[in-house]
């Protein structure tokens, strides 16, 4: 790794910075509209667990939609096989972008509650469904993963957690026309409790930056040595990300980073560069398709300066 990746970082910060004030924050969720627009963090953390971080990389976040990364390696790790996977999952959620916000009724209704893909928020219901098969303690599953990825504890932010659930309309009725669908088997409040409850998980850039490096190690954690996935299975994750984790602006992504993506509504983004380091940046405002604004810029930049296309 370049030995002057705390330089990149501190010019890919003051070239996207700036950037923040031409997006928003979301309105529905209280203390995400109300987060400080100015707060600004990236952290890298390569393999060998050399860390480098700009700005506010120590306060935590709501992790919020990137979490879907971490279920789905959960329920990809409980079934059984690859023949298991492909019945309890792909059956069960596709494999394609949506082009659609991560949060639209429109498709489902049209493709018979069967979601386009594990990213968007029908399809994290779907995976925490098939979770809840294997764990009863699915909630709490994530947090532990997380906590263990992060080699620190990860907590609930109960606070997130009341506003999300306050606002949670639209994912109740995703879940319900899922279930008309028959494309649920545990109950929708269930299924809604477990996936409210991992998207308040608090997490800072650092730890996210550490926490998601097995997907770009094989699916092993380089901490700990411990596999966490296959290898087969975390590609297919890693993939996933790369084509869906960005909802409508996956393409937009592919294009300007080159590498998987995953972004959250609280204006986290976290990235793989396979066998190189695991990336996270964070800025609350965000562009129309629900992704950081100023960390869409960040990873660009980082791309360009590392040129991480060529290797
Ligand atoms: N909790 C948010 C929601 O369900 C997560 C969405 C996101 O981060 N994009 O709407």
């Amino acid at each position: 790794m370049d030995a002057d990746l705390d330089e990149v970082l501190q010019a890919v910060a003051e070239a996207a910075r700036p950037r923040a004030s031409q997006g928003r924050t979301p309105s529905y969720i209280e203390s995400l509209a109300h987060a400080d627009q100015d707060s600004f963090a990236i952290a890298v953390v390569e393999m060998d667990g050399t860390e480098h971080a700009v700005g506010d990389a120590d306060q935590p976040v709501a992790i919020q939609s990137i979490s879907k990364v971490f279920t789905l390696a959960l329920a990809m790790q409980a079934a059984d096989g690859a023949e298991g996977v492909a019945e309890e999952l792909w059956r069960r959620v596709g494999v394609e972008p949506s082009g659609d916000p991560y949060n639209s009724l429109v498709q489902l209704e049209r493709e018979r509650g069967v979601p386009r893909n594990p990213m968007i928020n029908a399809g994290a219901l779907v995976v925490d469904d098939v979770l809840l098969d294997h764990r009863s303690d699915a909630p709490e599953a994530v947090v532990e993963l997380l906590s263990q990825l992060a080699g620190e504890p990860v907590t609930i932010d109960d606070l997130v957690r009341q506003e999300t659930a306050e606002s949670a309309s639209r994912n109740r009725a995703i879940a319900h026309l899922m279930a008309s669908f028959g494309n649920l088997t545990h109950t929708v409040d269930e299924v809604l409790d477990a996936y409210l409850h991992q998207c308040a998980a608090a997490i800072t850039t650092r730890q996210l930056a550490r926490a998601i490096r097995f997907l770009g190690n094989d699916g092993v954690d380089p901490a700990t040595g411990r596999t966490v996935l296959e290898p087969e299975r975390a590609r297919r994750v890693a993939a996933l990300m790369l084509t869906c984790g960005t909802y409508d602006s996956a393409g937009q992504f592919a294009f300007d980073v080159g590498f998987p993506c995953k972004s959250g509504v609280s204006g986290a983004i976290v990235g793989i560069v396979r066998h190189r380091f695991g990336v996270c940046v964070w800025s609350p405002p965000l562009e129309e398709s629900g992704n950081s604004l100023a960390g869409h810029v960040a990873l660009h930049e980082l791309a360009q300066r590392l040129d991480l296309w060529t290797h």
